[in-house]
């Protein structure tokens, strides 16, 4: 199973860096976790396209993890010509989300359909909701869920991909909780997205502040990864995100908790488990 961090970046503008995303590659089948901005760019750059997936899964609606939904579902229909459905699953609420999505696509695909013969139908959606506990399979890729804790956003689950015999845990934003430890126990790879505490409480501004209530911090991933058996834990999301200089500093702060391999990079950074 390949792992492909298609965006580590988060709501704060990057140039290097995409908005959350992460795309699996479980032998032939494609699954995207969460899609932010850029992610059809950085997709291609992981070998990857809309039309290859076999599911996107959404952790939670904040607009960084979802703001570019909208490219993947027409990518993925102009290039199927719309004779294949996208799977779509996500947190109650997802199903609204991708039905007001579409109704803001509504003048593009009404073009679309004039111009070409070949495309006589809209976008084939077929969109899940899941309840925290739920799991189904993508072909043969045996996905559970759990709740996360990233309150006042309600609700947000995680996923845990099992394929061949190795596990993937990617969990979205939330703070350590029962639900990721679930998710991340004797995982191949936990990728979770954090912030450095300590660097966002010297910053003074205090919209920035109110973000250390419901993220995780390096340390705190650090921990759970070591609670509950991770093999590898992958950080992601970064905020403030570090240069590469930086990096190092990140991965001592992470191993004075957890003895793992631990991972941090640029986009496209790759895990294979
Ligand atoms: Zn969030
Ligand atoms: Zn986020």
């Amino acid at each position: 199973m390949d792992i492909v961090l298609t965006g580590t970046g988060s709501p704060l503008p990057d140039a290097n860096r995409a908005g959350p995303s992460t795309l699996v590659k479980a032998g032939d089948t494609h699954i995207l976790v969460d899609a932010g901005r850029g992610v059809v760019m950085r997709m291609t750059g992981g070998g990857s396209l809309p039309a290859f997936l076999g599911a996107v899964l959404v952790t939670h609606l904040h607009s960084d993890h979802v703001c570019a939904l909208n490219d993947v579902i027409t990518t993925h229909w102009v290039m199927t010509q719309g004779n294949l459905p996208l799977k779509i699953y996500g947190p109650v609420g997802i199903a609204q989300f991708v039905e007001r999505q579409m109704a803001a696509l509504e003048p593009d695909i009404g073009y679309r359909i004039e111009h070409h013969d070949a495309l006589t139908q809209g976008p084939q959606l077929e969109v899940t909701e899941l309840e925290p506990g739920d799991s189904f399979t993508v072909n043969d890729v045996s996905i559970t869920t759990a709740a996360t804790e990233h309150s006042p956003v309600k609700p947000t689950i995680g996923f845990r991909l099992e394929h061949d015999g190795a596990t993937a845990a990617l969990v979205g934003d939330t703070i350590a909780c029962d639900g990721v430890d679930t998710l991340a126990a004797g995982a191949d790879v936990y990728v979770q997205t954090v912030i450095r505490r300590d660097l966002v409480e010297a910053t003074p501004n205090e919209m920035f502040q109110d973000i250390l209530d419901y993220h995780s911090g390096v340390i705190d991933a650090a921990q759970t990864a070591a609670r509950v058996g991770s093999k590898r834990l992958a950080l992601t999301h970064m905020v403030p995100a570090p240069t590469p200089e930086q990096y190092p500093e990140w991965i001592a702060r992470a191993a004075e908790h957890f003895a793992g391999e631990i991972i941090i990079g640029d986009d496209l950074t790759t895990i294979t488990v």
